[in-house]
């Protein structure tokens, strides 16, 4: 027993050692600390850490977190009590192309859900639809696509319902919109493929779905110009954004026009009848398990160091959902090197 109690306080030795430059990150200051720290885990990202609690929740660590926030972009326009931000940039001041660079290598991105588009970006009825619909069942997690801080994490009451916003290093905006619970506060900094939320249904929408979009100076464009939805990669390691690609009109109102998702056969019967959110649900699962693998052909993966279940996923072509579903763990649960997830 007494080596027990020994053991524990040599590793809260060790934790407390280690996390003293926490002090500097006002998220993550010992203090407040939401449970006993368990171990830190590598990541892909040298300045990146996963620490792991005692209660099974885990969070990402930055170790420059200072200098991260500290950039001009995450200083200039932050607002993060209301959704748009760049009310006094007109798009006159925008330059005419600009190269954008996305990502430094592929693995700094990760689709925010994979699904099926719903509803394309354009115009829609008398109206535009400023992003894109991908249709999922509620509960389904949702993925920071590129790193970044958060700037907008709330109930929009103008239509998006529980919204995610980040914005990123090259000064892009990702809208993540009706979902039914977040798991980012305001400030945090959070990576590509980090479980920003949970897809759902609130605010002005019909049916389950990610509304997403992609904004630079609070103005739209077409998120299928960077991101392949049907394979879940991005398209370009640098972009060439240029202004015909924007919106207008995205600056004009803040309250999103109804978001209907797909009122395709999901969502409605054979004669255009609204169905029960059962049924939705039903429909979208048998939508989402087609092919369905059969016991031959389960995938099975050993956790090596510096791995998540994001990681891991990207790597499978799948979702943390899907994985958690097939192993029976939650997304919060720590996995373990050596230990064996079906991944397929
Ligand atoms: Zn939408």
């Amino acid at each position: 027993m007494r080596m027990r109690v020994l053991s524990i306080a040599a590793l809260f030795a060790v934790v407390l050692l280690w996390a003293m430059p926490l002090d500097a990150q006002r998220k993550y200051a010992l203090e407040d600390l939401p449970e006993i720290p368990l171990d830190t885990l590598d990541t892909a990202k040298p300045n990146v850490k996963i620490i792991t609690f005692a209660n099974n929740t885990w969070k990402y660590y930055f170790s420059d977190y200072e200098s991260l926030i500290n950039q001009d972009v995450f200083r200039d326009h932050w607002v993060t009590n209301q959704v748009f931000a760049y009310k006094d940039v007109k798009i006159g001041d925008i330059p005419e192309t600009m190269e954008i660079e996305l990502v430094k290598s592929l693995s700094d991105f990760h689709p925010p859900v994979l699904g099926r588009v719903s509803s394309r970006y354009g115009p829609r009825g008398r109206g535009m639809h400023k992003g894109i619909d991908v249709g999922l069942p509620t509960g389904e997690p949702i993925y920071a696509t590129f790193e970044g801080r958060v700037r907008y994490a709330r109930y929009n009451s103008g239509g998006y319902g529980y919204l995610v916003i980040i914005r990123h290093p090259n000064g892009l905006e990702t809208y993540y919109g009706h979902l039914c619970k977040l798991n980012v506060d305001v400030d945090d900094y959070v990576v590509a493929g980090q479980v920003i939320g949970y897809g759902g249904n609130t605010g002005r929408s019909r049916g389950p779905h990610l509304h997403f979009e992609v904004r630079y100076a609070d103005l739209t464009f077409d998120p299928e110009r960077i991101i392949d939805f049907s394979t879940g990669e991005l398209k370009w390691q640098n972009f060439v954004l240029e202004r015909g690609y924007f919106n207008v009109s995205s600056k004009l109102t803040e309250a999103l026009e109804e978001d209907e998702g797909d009122m395709g056969e999901l969502f409605v019967d054979k004669e255009g009848k609204p169905l029960s959110s059962e049924e939705i649900v039903e429909n979208l699962e048998k939508a989402a398990s087609k092919p369905k693998p059969t016991v031959n052909d389960a995938v099975y993966y050993k956790v090596k160091s510096g791995d998540n279940l994001s990681k891991i996923a990207a790597k499978y072509g799948t979702t943390v959902g899907a994985i958690c579903r097939l192993n029976g763990i939650k997304s919060t649960t720590p996995i373990r090197i050596g230990q064996r997830l079906r991944v397929k």
